[in-house]
């Protein structure tokens, strides 16, 4: 009797026991986020623990019922999860995945672990469930910003690059063309100066989200840097040709954006094209080349649009060229200037010269200024260049002074890029003073593109040079864009009329009616009136004849070396 008594004691003693781990173990799997199943296969018994009934709605009770657990998740996931949920069919004791279910805003995790006999028949089986949302979520957050430019949501510039390879791999195989565009907002330098950042994020997001719309599967867009996107379209046609889309973004931009400031602004864009496998067979090139050209399509004027081409790519190679040699030290020793000689119109007297700017390549060959100067003010080497110039231009006119005594004027080309340095008005002046010639017959020719920038600036300066005598000079008046009402303010004595409009003297009638204009307005605003480029008599006696007041130009003399000068002044003694 007291044997059976010890039996029974023991019994319950380990019965007790055992509750206790079991109990402790379900405090353990309740304490946890995750949801636990555990399932035994002799019995058939399945225990769910933890946070399983906030999981899932649905009742396990035996090893069938696990399968109601891919109803859950998206059918993407199924056959893989189905394989991992039934593990001890494959004979494997571990395996996990990662699911989205079917309302595709949360991510599970499902680990499960198979024990087995010695002779390998399943014993039981472990199922953890866990919540991995957040991580997934971050983990896309990474993903995104890996792949995404913030601001505007388009692709990046890498995975631009990425995207385009696959085009060009598409393209490589069907034997197809891909367009690609850069495109870069106009003036928008002067909006984000003048109206601030946050104004010019808003503007990149707005152009970014227009932009955004072409996108397809044969259209793909990214944000380059600041306000140049980039475009990539497969088999250009149709809708989606170069010419329809520029002439959508064109459109769309003209409309005007409503900014949370409550201003309107008008924009247009510069755009440049590259296609393969025509331009290069490589993204990278594409991209670069297209750019190329979208700053060539910028030189034209706003709203352009340039296509690369073979002549382009030449011109771009030379200037590359030209961008080496200018920044070698050395280079100054093959700079020379020539002098133009300008005349009276009335009496034929020479008034005075131009001081124009030669090179010498290595080989001997002239470089013409039209080329290098836009490289050199590009690579900032033309404020030395600029300096050499007014050094050379003025020991030279000096000389002549000294040696013949008669009343002229020199003329200097001055580069935007050099007006606007701070000491540029001490620059000439050091040079005036140091060969002690007379600032009144010293013309500074400046062009309009120094205007546009800094009004203020420019007419300091412009007044400060007139202060102490210098003459100012508008060069190639009449292709940019000021008006003469607009000049009338300015500190200007001379205009110089474009050889465009002389060029059109002996065509038709029209042509003649606007240049006598421009000659007319010119004389009753004040400013002495200058015509480049006249080649012929014809053109000399018509300007003559509408009292232009000075002549330049081939037919009376070309730009020569200043021993040439030297005679045409000896024979003036
Ligand atoms: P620009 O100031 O308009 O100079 C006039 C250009 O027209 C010169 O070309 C001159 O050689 C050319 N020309 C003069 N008469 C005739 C003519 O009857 N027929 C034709 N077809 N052409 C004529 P160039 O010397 O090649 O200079 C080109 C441009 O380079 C200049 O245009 C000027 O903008 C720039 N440049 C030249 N020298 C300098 C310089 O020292 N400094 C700066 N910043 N620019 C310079
Ligand atoms: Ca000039
Ligand atoms: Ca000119």
């Amino acid at each position: 009797m007291d044997e059976l008594r010890y039996q029974l004691d023991l019994l319950k003693a380990m019965n007790q026991k055992l509750s206790g781990k079991e109990r402790m173990y379900r405090l353990l799997c309740d304490a946890s986020d995750d949801a636990f199943l555990y399932c035994a296969f002799d019995t058939n018994e399945i225990v769910t623990l933890g946070k399983w009934s906030e999981y899932f709605n649905f009742e396990v009770k035996e090893n069938r019922d696990i399968i109601k657990l891919l109803d859950e998740v998206q059918e993407a996931y199924e056959m893989q999860l189905r394989d991992l949920l039934l593990l001890e069919k494959s004979g494997q004791t571990k395996g996990s995945m990662e699911c989205r279910l079917k309302d595709g805003r949360i991510w599970l995790k499902f680990s499960v672990l198979v024990t087995y006999s010695e002779d390998g028949v399943p014993v039981d089986k472990a199922i953890v469930v866990r919540n991995v949302t957040k991580e997934k979520l971050q983990n896309e957050e990474l993903r995104y910003m890996a792949y995404y430019d913030p601001l505007t949501g388009l692709y990046n510039r890498n995975y631009f690059v990425v995207r385009l390879g696959e085009f060009i791999k598409r393209a490589e195989a069907q034997r197809d063309v891909i367009s690609v565009l850069l495109i870069d907002i106009d003036d928008f330098r002067q909006i984000n100066d003048g109206m601030g950042l946050l104004v010019g994020d808003e503007i990149v997001q707005m152009v970014g989200s227009y932009l955004k719309e072409f996108t397809d599967e044969n259209f793909i867009i990214c944000r380059m840097e600041s306000d140049v996107f980039c475009a990539a379209i497969y088999n250009p046609g149709g809708e989606k040709s170069v010419e329809k889309i520029h002439k959508a973004i064109s459109e769309r931009l003209g409309q005007g954006f409503m900014l949370s400031t409550g201003h309107e602004l008008f924009l247009s864009v510069s755009i440049g094209v590259a296609e393969y496998p025509e331009a290069s067979l490589s993204a990278v090139e594409l991209i670069n080349c297209a750019e190329i050209v979208m700053y060539k399509a910028k030189d034209k004027g706003k709203a352009g649009i340039q296509y690369f081409d073979a002549p382009i790519l030449q011109e771009f190679l030379q200037n590359v060229d030209i961008d080496n040699k200018l920044k070698d030290a050395s280079v100054s020793h093959n700079f020379e200037m020539y002098f133009q000689p300008q005349y009276n119109s009335s009496d034929g007297r020479l008034r005075g010269v131009e001081a124009l700017l030669r090179w010498r390549d290595e080989n001997g060959n002239l470089i013409s200024p039209g080329k290098f100067i836009p490289v050199a003010e590009r690579n900032g080497t033309i404020v030395n260049i600029g300096k050499w110039v007014i050094e050379e231009s003025l020991s030279h006119f000096a000389k002549w002074k000294e040696k013949y005594d008669y009343p002229m004027v020199i003329s200097i080309n001055i580069s935007a890029i050099q007006y606007k340095r701070k000491n540029f008005v001490s620059t000439i002046m050091d040079a005036v003073n140091k060969y002690k010639v007379n600032p009144a017959e010293v013309e500074l020719e400046i062009t309009e593109t120094i205007l546009i920038e800094d009004l203020d600036d420019v007419r300091e300066k412009l007044q400060t040079l007139r202060e102490y005598g210098i003459r100012i000079s508008l060069d190639d008046f009449g292709t940019g864009f000021s008006s003469l009402a607009y000049l009338r303010g300015l500190p200007i004595d001379t205009l110089k009329i474009d050889k465009s409009f002389v060029d059109n003297i002996e065509g038709d009638d029209s042509s003649r009616v606007i240049i006598d204009s421009i000659v007319g307005m010119v004389n009753k605003l004040g400013f002495e009136s200058v015509a480049e480029g006249v080649e012929t008599e014809e053109q000399y006696t018509y300007l003559k004849s509408i009292g232009c007041d000075m002549i330049q130009g081939y037919l009376l003399g070309k730009p020569m070396p200043e021993e040439e000068i030297d005679k045409l002044l000896i024979k003036l003694l």
